[in-house]
């Protein structure tokens, strides 16, 4: 219980000194629906944004606006289209499978539930919450990626290794109107300070709270 009530003290000390550090923090995906959003976020996984960003915003903007566009055009040139993603050939069978989904069960509109987001082929819990909180606006969603695993590691917020346990352990822990903005901006601090490989404890403003700091 004291271990909890500590957990719970140095979260807030958390929120505060994130927010203030990152007030705008937000996805680095850019999308204009949230089709565009869900497709990208497929495409993002073990890809960098960036390069999500250079080859889907052109396609989103001549081709792609609908489930029913990418159907049209069919697998082989959706296929081509996005060859230099990493993994492109098994993402656009999830893909096509995915807007033949969509059109069929939500006339083409993207399922505003976790649920039914995590019955469509491709899209986990992390990606669900990526579509819930950045596109839906819900303020109840924890995205787990790689580097809110690292820092909430660090931080010594989580002892799990699992995506699904560490999201509901820190559910337990972070008021719901904050979750989605903390783990973006666990996220923020993950991608600039506290990198995977040299983290930068001299610049972090968590450093005196953090039992990971200078080791
Ligand atoms: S003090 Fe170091 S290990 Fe801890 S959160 Fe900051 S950068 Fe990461």
């Amino acid at each position: 219980m004291k271990n909890l009530n500590n957990k719970i003290k140095k979260i807030k000390i958390i929120i505060k000194r994130l927010a203030d550090l990152y007030p705008d923090a937000k996805i680095h995906l850019k999308y204009n629906s949230a089709f565009e959003l869900l497709i990208s976020t497929i495409l993002s996984a073990q890809c960098t944004d960036e390069l999500v960003n250079k080859v889907m915003v052109p396609l989103y903007k001549e081709k792609y606006k609908t489930p029913k566009d990418i159907l049209n055009d069919g697998i082989d040139n959706f296929r081509n289209n996005i060859k230099s993603i990493n993994f492109y050939n098994n993402k656009s069978k999830s893909i096509f499978k995915l807007c033949e989904i969509l059109e069929k069960k939500y006339n083409g509109n993207v399922p505003n539930s976790l649920e039914e987001l995590t019955e469509l082929p491709g899209i986990g819990r992390k990606s669900a919450n990526v579509i819930l909180g950045n596109y839906f606006g819900k303020k109840d969603a924890i995205i787990v990626d790689t580097h809110f695993k690292r820092v909430t590691s660090r931080l010594g917020l989580t002892e799990n290794n699992d995506s699904e346990k560490i999201e509901l352990e820190l559910k337990e822990l972070v008021p719901p109107s904050e979750q989605f903005d903390f783990s973006i901006r666990i996220g923020e601090h993950g991608r600039i300070i506290c990198k995977a490989k040299s983290p930068k404890c001299d610049e972090c403003n968590l450093n005196d709270i953090c039992p990971s700091a200078y080791k």
